[in-house]
């Protein structure tokens, strides 16, 4: 079989390719060979089912990995507002909830999913389910592609194969493989916007588990504080969820993977240093001298977070807080500000939503996502060593990739 453009992988990246490309230019056969018998499990599954399309701003700012130049001329090209176009077309309206996060006014993911699926048969793309592609080469005039049903033949090919995280939705890695075959470089991959794990002898969180609050995570690489995450945070069973665990992840992940020395401590009081929350303590006192300080720290804290807080100062839970000697003082303001994480590890691919590495963008023209290492090869998505922070911001990669890419291939 021939097709003029070949996209492997049905997620968000290639479904939007297909039919970008298509719609600018209709003599152009567009044909997208997905793995999964079902495709777009991962647009299904997002935003805890309700998919998180976007956010009100996206810069390069919201994302790691590649050059900023790069992923700014990419989201350039196609923008939020770009975004909110396409879904309104696809009769998909969003609406705007907590940190600019835009999600359908349906609240479903499936809604977003078969409106882009409906999208490319519209536009008449041809979408082949459960066809593998286990190999590709390149050949006189374009590609050779081994799917599970046979060989495609493609003049142009687009690789929209995502990362590795969540395998069972078919986003297993296999993509990278392929991009090394046809001469591309990879950044290591590590999970990423993952929940993290924390020693087994920590009791603070098997104590917290269930409980939510505001904290900002320092994240020590070298001796040093390399980054600064705000947010809320979840304790777990195991260790530490919600956005403020997932954003961290990939920079503690990154940190081993370069071997260096990583360590996180936690700041529960707004990220207020040290000596703001010492003062503060001492005020709090002197205004309220009868007041314990667990009912002080409680107008701030959930109670439970204040309890292990108290316990691990050895400061008695009904002490008056105008009694607590300075030593003690100081020992809480410094847990209170750097509560050692002991992080172990993250929770690996299997949970975490997104990959930080990938095809390395130095090869890739920010302008067409043409390769430059093989003419005729393109890249979107996932794939590319960019990954964005919790909020939208990795399907807002998705759909301007796919755009930049469409564009020039539509020619
Ligand atoms: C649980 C979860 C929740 C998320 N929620 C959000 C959210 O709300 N907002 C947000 O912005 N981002 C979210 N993300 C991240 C977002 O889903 C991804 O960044 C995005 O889907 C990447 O799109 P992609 O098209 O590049 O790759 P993918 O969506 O991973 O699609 C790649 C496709 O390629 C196919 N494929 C792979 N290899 C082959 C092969 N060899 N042959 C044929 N087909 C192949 C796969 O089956 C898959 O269908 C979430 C991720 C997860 C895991």
């Amino acid at each position: 079989m021939h097709t003029d453009v070949a996209i492997i992988g049905a997620g968000a990246a290639g479904l939007a390719t297909a039919a970008f490309l298509r719609r600018r230019n209709p003599s152009v056969s567009v044909t997208l060979l997905e793995g999964a018998k079902k495709p777009g499990a991962k647009i299904l599954v997002s935003g805890g089912s309700r998919c998180n399309v976007t956010n009100v701003t996206v810069t390069e700012h919201d994302f790691w990995g590649g050059s900023p130049a790069f992923i700014r001329q990419v989201l350039r090209a196609f923008t939020v507002a770009d975004t909110l176009a396409f879904f309104a077309r696809l009769s998909v309206h969003l609406h705007e909830e907590e940190l600019g996060k835009l999600f359908p006014d349906s609240n479903r993911s499936r809604d977003v999913l078969e409106a882009l699926l409906r999208e490319v048969q519209n536009a008449g793309a041809s979408l082949q389910a459960d066809h593998r592609v286990r190999a590709v080469s390149t050949m006189p005039g374009g590609f050779s592609i081994d799917t599970s049903h046979g060989e495609v033949v493609a003049s142009r090919l687009v690789l929209a194969t995502g990362g590795r995280s969540l395998p069972k939705s078919g986003s297993d890695g296999s993509g990278y493989e392929l991009a090394r075959r046809l001469g591309h470089t990879i950044v290591d991959t590590t999970p990423a916007l993952a929940p993290l794990l924390l020693d087994e002898r920590d009791t603070a969180h098997k104590m917290l588990s269930g409980v939510s609050h505001h904290a900002e995570i320092a994240i020590w690489i070298d001796g040093r504080v390399a980054e600064r995450l705000n947010g809320s945070l979840l304790w777990t069973h195991f260790g530490i969820s919600g956005p403020l665990a997932l954003n961290a992840s990939r920079v503690w992940a990154r940190a081993v993977l370069e071997a260096r020395p990583v360590a996180a401590t936690m700041n529960v009081m707004g990220g207020a240093p040290f000596d703001t929350v010492d003062a503060h303590l001492v005020a709090l006192a002197q205004e309220r001298p009868r007041a314990t300080i667990t009912t002080l720290l409680a107008q701030a804290l959930p109670s439970a977070v204040v309890d292990v807080v108290l316990t691990a100062c050895r400061i008695p839970r009904d002490t008056v807080a105008s009694r607590i000697d300075r030593e003690s003082r100081r020992r809480l303001t410094r847990t209170l500000t750097e509560w050692p994480l002991p992080i172990t590890d993250t929770r690996g691919f299997t949970y975490a939503e997104a990959t930080a590495g990938g095809v390395s963008v130095s090869e890739v023209s920010a302008r067409t996502l043409e390769s430059r290492v093989c003419p005729g090869l393109s890249l979107v998505g996932e794939i590319l060593d960019v990954d964005g922070r919790l909020g939208g911001f990795n399907f807002q990669w998705a759909w301007s990739s796919a755009w930049v890419a469409a564009k020039a291939l539509a020619g």
